[in-house]
């Protein structure tokens, strides 16, 4: 089967008035129809730049991007890209926030209408199509931004930092919530997260970055006990912690090397 994403060499330059500056140096990797991946690595690694060339946003300047083996030259519709910050239209209502993707693809029909109806039931906010996301908690309107972005029906989410802005207890119900609906649909997932804990009680994979140039340090296999339990219950698992204070040491040991000076003593 063909990978659902793969990035094959991709190198990214950034030209601004100060200069060129390599942001990401061949990054290659695949995910597998239906896995759920995590990018972890320091702050200007390249996370977001990684997600934004998947999407189709930029081009990068070396190195070819697939999804489901053809290559990525535009935004697609295979891909539905969730941030940090919801984005909802403060002067739209909910229902008409969840519309806007299949308003800009052509798709306001009835079988789509009906589908985000139940994306809004399922993520338990139904019952408020006619509010404004002003009228919504923060925990809410993210939710709100996950069903838009379902609606759409993509293959492969693209997630960047979804849940940094919420309290504690509204995270984890949200990787609950996103756990769940991922899998029963087999949906591919790229989670971008500052939070190892997250990343492992989340992923199938972890992929570690390290920055200046930023590129893929090692990838750490979740055990299948632990990517089977929900991400509550995986992180009760024996095996969490252990896997919790290796990612954390091989992020430690990366910041440290980056302090350090190479061979050439520059
Ligand atoms: P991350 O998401 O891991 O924090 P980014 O992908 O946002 O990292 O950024 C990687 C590097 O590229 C950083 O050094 C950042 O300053 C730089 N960069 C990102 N976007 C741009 C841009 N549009 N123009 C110039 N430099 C950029
Ligand atoms: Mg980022």
């Amino acid at each position: 089967m063909k990978p659902a994403v793969a990035l094959e060499g991709i190198t990214q330059v950034y030209v601004t008035d100060s200069g060129a500056s390599l942001a990401i140096d061949r990054i290659s990797f695949s995910v597998a129809p239906g896995e759920f991946v995590s990018l972890v690595g320091p702050s200007g690694c390249g996370k977001t730049t990684v997600l934004s060339t998947i999407a189709g946003l930029i081009q990068p300047t070396q190195g070819t991007v697939k999804l489901f083996g053809e290559k990525v030259e535009s935004p697609s519709e295979k891909v539905g890209y969730m941030l940090q910050q919801d984005y909802l239209f403060p002067w739209r209502t909910i229902w008409q926030n969840l519309m806007i993707g299949l308003e800009l693809t052509g798709r306001l029909t009835g079988p789509h209408k009906e589908y985000a109806s139940h994306l809004l039931e399922e993520i338990g906010l139904a019952g408020t199509e006619q509010l404004y996301p002003s009228q919504l908690s923060g925990g809410m309107r993210q939710r709100v931004a996950l069903a838009r972005t379902l609606a759409t029906e993509p293959e492969v989410l693209l997630l960047d930092e979804p849940f940094s802005a919420l309290d504690y207890q509204t995270k984890l119900q949200l990787e609950e919530l996103l756990s769940h609906t991922l899998s029963i649909r087999g949906k591919t997932a790229l989670l971008v997260t500052h939070d190892i804990s997250e990343a492992v009680a989340m992923s199938d994979r972890v992929l570690i970055m390290g920055r200046n140039p930023g590129t893929i340090r090692r990838e750490v296999v979740i055990p299948h006990e632990i990517r089977e339990a929900a991400p509550l219950k995986a992180r009760e698992h024996p095996q969490f912690h252990p896997l919790f204070h290796q990612i954390w040491r091989e992020l430690e040991s990366e910041e440290r090397q980056e302090g350090e000076p190479d061979e050439n003593g520059e």
